[in-house]
């Protein structure tokens, strides 16, 4: 059927009604009335007797009866079938809205996988498109809520139940105090404490609350302060730290905070990942953005890990990591803070070998 527009779909449903009546009344009317009246002259006829002044009144009678009738079968008929046909045209646009009606409600029943079925009307397709993209984008939000509250559970059980069993112990007089152990306390007390600032940092960044001030910045100067403010951590230059950066590098609309954050993250992962070899910080100018890479010598990625990296809370050695005190937060911060100031942010990694995080953001 074609594709009409609802509006056109309604007048023609009822031009077509209109037509359908009057149409039945007056093919039905002009053909049958002459017959019937042809039928009251020839029994005139027969009879004969007449004279003309009662022909007359029984001639008008007659066709009068003959046209009544005719009306009546008219209306009755064209009645029943314009009716029919109005009925079952405003059915087909009712009831998808019916439908629609039905998915909406179940929907907001909690029922968040329902979809809306497309139509042969453009406008309610356009709508249950809409209805449908919301749909996806809720289902995803609920999702992701779900995974974030079973994912921080797990995080806080960790530290919470080390720190309950050795104060259990020392309760118990199961354990001497120690200057190591009152360390080790501490030190999963960090960790709840870095994993309650990064996960705010997190939802900050994901709710889009993180002012982002986008200006003209300039990366060489930012990119030397970051390499001269590690290096002053390094002790023996252990991994060596280089710069390779030209001089020309164009500038960039970003945000000069947030981009110093992007980098103290993937610069702090790299030491932290790398035990000798070299991390070089380079940024290279390219066709309308401008991007800036760590790349490391250290311990590296599997290839099956890679496509996880920047989902929070992963992390490809969860021993080694709890360790260090990563709370595999800092890529998704990263992620999320490189995408708000319109860049993109990609790694290359090799077991063993060593990694590349780079990121680009647009030319000013
Ligand atoms: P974390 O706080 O655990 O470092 P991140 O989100 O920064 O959290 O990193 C997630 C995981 O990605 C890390 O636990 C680590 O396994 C891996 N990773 C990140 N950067 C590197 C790197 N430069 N070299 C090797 N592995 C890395």
């Amino acid at each position: 059927m074609a594709r009409f527009r609802l509006s056109t779909r309604l007048l023609l449903s009822h031009l077509l009604v209109m037509v359908v009546g009057l149409g039945t009344f007056t093919l039905i009317a002009k053909f049958s009335s002459p017959r019937f009246f042809v039928l009251r002259l020839e029994q005139l006829e027969q009879r004969g007797l007449v004279t003309v002044r009662s022909a007359r009144t029984y001639l008008i009678d007659g066709f009068e009866s003959a046209w009544n009738s005719s009306s009546l079968w008219s209306v009755i008929i064209g009645g029943t079938t314009a009716g029919g046909l109005s009925l079952w045209l405003s059915q087909r646009i009712t009831q998808p809205l019916g439908t629609m009606a039905t998915i909406t409600q179940k929907f907001a029943s909690g029922q968040l996988q329902e979809r809306m079925p497309t139509t042969e009307i453009p406008e309610l397709n356009e709508l249950a498109q809409s209805f449908n993209r919301m749909a996806n984008s809720l289902e995803g939000v609920e999702k992701r809520r779900r995974e974030l509250i079973g994912d921080l559970t797990h995080e806080l059980r960790t530290p919470l139940t080390v720190m309950r069993g050795y104060l259990e112990e020392l309760s118990d007089g199961g354990l001497e105090p120690s200057p190591e152990l009152y360390l080790r306390l501490v030190r999963e007390t960090k960790r709840l404490e870095r994993l309650t600032h990064d996960l705010q940092e997190l939802s900050k960044a994901e709710a889009g609350y993180l002012p982002i001030q986008l200006q003209r910045v300039e990366l060489l100067p930012l990119l030397r302060g970051m390499v001269e403010r590690f290096q002053d951590q390094l002790i023996d230059d252990n991994p060596r730290l280089r710069l390779d950066c030209p001089v020309d590098l164009p500038m960039v609309w970003a945000d000069f905070d947030r981009t110093e954050q992007v980098v103290m993250n993937l610069v702090g992962n790299a030491l932290r990942y790398t035990e000798a070899g070299e991390i070089t910080l380079k940024a290279w100018g390219a066709d309308k953005c401008v991007w800036v890479a760590v790349i490391d010598t250290g311990v590296g990625i599997a290839a099956a890990d890679l496509p996880y990296v920047f989902e929070r809370f992963w992390r490809a050695d969860r021993s080694r990591s709890l360790h260090s005190g990563g709370t595999g937060i800092g890529l998704a911060i990263t992620r999320r803070l490189v995408e708000l100031q319109n860049g993109q942010i990609e790694v290359e990694s090799e077991l063993d070998r060593g990694s590349t995080f780079k990121f680009c953001l647009p030319v000013a």
